[in-house]
């Protein structure tokens, strides 16, 4: 019986062919008020990295969301979250003033039957409100099929096939190619430091690594507030939304052509640089820099933006952001609350007597509470302790809340 049991629960899905990928290219064009999505290309890749069943994400995470309708049926087939670069420009001052345009991709296995694409976004309630949608024909010839540029690569952890396990790919960012051993070091140094902290140590057996060796013509990276500009591979630059130390790129174009030829679930760009700072979006990208003395906490606090769309639990650094959490909605982030739905969220793991909201006193540290202060907001929005890594590195460790998040996304993705 136990055989039958795991046999049926790993069943692969019967709606795809997991032996490659389809990547729909386009772009988010918009500002403050509005967003339109223009398909731009899409290519079929020869592999397939996440999972081949449990295919329809139902965590719910993420400010953008898409799904795959069997178009015949109207039967939901796919569907992940995500948090643009783009979503974040909307609520800094810029967009209130003019129109950008983002690039990005959507990733699927390959469908064996038409589908509806569907592109959603939360809307001002945090309910899913439907931007786009286009068909996807199987016999389609204009989907490129070309063999993917192959950059060296080495497996800084391996532990089984892609398809059971999260497989991340660490890029190699203002390395030039004599520089390309130091960016192994780099990449094998934070690695480390990543599967050093809970929950990733416990499940590090779930996860593969691979560093991928892609030449930069310049060492370093942009630093447009200093007018530093280097030629690197992927664009990436300090100074996003004019912050100093938020370190990204938006040239994912770039990042994808360089990984076609991989199967992988998350993409970490590390950036050949001294200077503090880095970037994470949920299931989109995680960024940051090599050589700063905070380095090994940055890739984890970023990971965790990355990886499980943990909120920032910080509340007195300053952002671009004009207003980014409502405090009438609760928000979608596992690590942040309002009170407006405190339930859905971590009141279950508060020990009697903890109350509700909880002072940010002595008594009270390294317990699980609702402290004010959060999401960049010293009022109104909560964190559930008064020091987590995704507050500051003094913390040293990742909050239970926090914990669990990252855990629940393992379980999910992985066996
Ligand atoms: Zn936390």
């Amino acid at each position: 019986m136990l055989t039958i049991g795991s046999a049926m629960a790993y069943a692969q899905d019967a709606n795809f062919n997991f032996s490659g990928t389809i990547r729909y290219d386009y772009e988010l064009v918009g500002d403050a008020h509005s967003v339109k999505v223009v398909h731009q290309q899409s290519k079929k890749l020869p592999q397939w990295g996440g999972p081949t069943n449990k295919l329809i994400d139902a965590q719910n995470l993420g400010t953008y969301a898409y799904q795959l309708f069997d178009l015949a049926t109207g039967e939901l087939i796919f569907q992940k979250g995500f948090s643009p670069l783009f979503q974040e420009w909307q609520t800094t001052a810029e967009a209130f003033a003019k129109q950008r345009s983002y690039y990005q991709a959507l990733f699927f296995p390959v469908p064996l039957k038409d589908v509806r694409i569907l592109i959603n976004e939360r809307d001002e309630k945090n309910s899913w409100k439907l931007i786009f949608t286009d068909t996807l024909k199987v016999d389609d010839y204009f989907v490129i099929q070309e063999t993917p540029v192959k950059y060296p690569a080495k497996y800084l952890r391996n532990n089984g096939h892609p398809h059971e396990k999260i497989d991340i790919l660490i890029l190699a960012e203002g390395y030039r190619v004599d520089e390309q051993v130091k960016f192994l070091s780099d990449a094998s140094r934070l690695t480390d430091s990543l599967f050093k902290a809970e929950p990733f140590a416990s499940y590090a057996d779930r996860f593969n690594v691979q560093a991928i060796q892609v030449p930069s013509q310049e060492s370093g990276t942009d630093v447009p507030g200093e007018n530093i500009y280097r030629n690197t591979a992927f664009n990436a630059h300090f100074y996003t939304f004019d912050s100093p130390r938020y370190l990204t790129t938006s040239d994912m174009k770039a990042i994808y052509d360089a990984i076609d030829a991989y199967a992988w679930d998350h993409l970490y760009l590390l950036v050949n640089t001294d200077r503090y700072g880095g970037g994470g979006m949920f299931n989109f990208l995680s960024v940051c820099s090599s050589d700063n003395e905070q380095s090994p906490f940055v890739f984890c606090h970023e990971f965790g933006h990355g990886f499980a769309g943990l909120g920032d639990e910080y509340y007195t650094s300053s952002t671009s952001y004009e207003i980014y959490y409502s405090k009438t909605v609760e928000p979608w982030e596992p690590n942040l609350t309002t009170l407006v739905d405190f339930g859905a969220k971590w009141k279950h793991m508060l020990l009697p007597g903890i109350p509700v909201p909880t002072p940010r006193e002595e008594i009270f540290s390294g317990k699980v509470g609702v402290f004010e202060g959060g999401g960049y907001e010293p009022k109104g929005i909560y964190s559930p302790v008064m020091s987590c890594w995704m507050k500051e590195r003094v913390a040293g460790k990742f909050c239970p809340v926090c914990e669990k998040a990252i855990e629940t996304v393992i379980l999910n993705c992985s066996k």
